[in-house]
């Protein structure tokens, strides 16, 4: 049976209880409205962990003022019965006053790797991520911790926090889960309309194509930009907010692509006022 928790001091002491008798902690961080992609980490948690924690919380943080905090989806008894049936041992739902019962004068910020992209696109964005993560690593002190790779710039940060502040945990990426049509999973998803979803395939459709120009030699990365861009724009709907090929995960930008570089191509689209992001990490052969 899995058990919801919703104060700091609660979780402490049932995890506690866990760890007293050696038992492997693994942590899955989510906003909640799961689908497939969260539950992908669950099932990765599963295999190297005793006890499977998740959190849902939606998290104001790391949300720009005319961003979609207040509008994000949420339904938390649909939620704990997919947490409970993906094999969770305990869900941690805390209000925003338990997390941030006054006003937050510490934060975390990660230079360099979290600036492009959507840090760009986002300002405050990553800080707020990186806040509520080590927040959250303090509270589970978890041996795993499992994060999508659908969020590529997000893995990027957390893996630089963790090394550069030595927190004790293992973050272990796990690869993206996509619709049959290729879209990627997201919580955003159920806000496109109809037409929306079907536009919204080109993303998917695109990096496609930049796998494509890799694999037959392309290694000018602003070939990539265009190509990717020209095709985005060819659906009406689709409002770009970058293309790029960055280095990964040191989010340089990327110019010339050399052998054995590990590149990350990413996307951000806005179709009315949802953004939708993905991306590919390829290695350069
Ligand atoms: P979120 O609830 O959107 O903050 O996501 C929580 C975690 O699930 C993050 O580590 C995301 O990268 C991961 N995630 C979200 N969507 C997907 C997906 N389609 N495939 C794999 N992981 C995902």
């Amino acid at each position: 049976m899995i058990q919801v928790v919703a104060t700091i001091a609660e979780i402490r002491e049932r995890i506690g209880q866990a760890r007293r008798m050696d038992k492997r902690i693994g942590f899955v961080p989510t906003m909640g409205y799961l689908h497939a992609g969260h539950l992908s980490l669950v099932e990765a948690a599963r295999r190297c962990s005793d006890i499977v924690v998740m959190s849902i919380f939606v998290n104001p943080l790391q949300f720009g003022p005319q961003e979609d905090f207040s509008r994000y989806p949420r339904d938390f008894e649909r939620d704990r019965a997919l947490a409970e049936s993906a094999g969770v041992d305990l869900l941690f739902a805390p209000t925003v006053e338990e997390m941030y019962p006054q006003k937050i004068l510490t934060t975390v910020s990660v230079a360099q790797v979290a600036e492009p992209l959507c840090g760009r696109s986002r300002p405050g964005h990553f800080e707020g991520v990186a806040t509520v993560v080590a927040k959250l690593f303090h509270i589970i002190q978890p041996d795993f911790a499992f994060f999508g790779q659908k969020d590529a710039q997000q893995l990027a940060v957390i893996q630089r926090m963790v090394q550069d502040l030595s927190i004790p945990v293992t973050i272990v990426p796990c690869p993206i889960v996509r619709e049959a049509d290729g879209l990627a999973m997201s919580s955003r998803n159920v806000y496109l309309s109809a037409e929306e979803r079907k536009q919204a395939t080109v993303l998917y459709r695109s990096l496609e194509r930049a796998k494509h120009l890799l694999a037959a030699g392309e290694r000018r990365a602003a070939v990539i930009r265009k190509e990717l861009k020209q095709m985005i724009e060819a659906e009406p709907l689709a409002v770009i907010d970058y293309v790029e090929v960055v280095h990964y995960p040191s989010m340089r930008e990327a110019t010339e692509l050399n052998k054995g570089d590990q590149v990350l191509v990413a996307l951000a689209v806005k179709f009315g006022r949802t953004r939708l992001i993905d991306n590919l990490i390829s290695t350069i052969q």
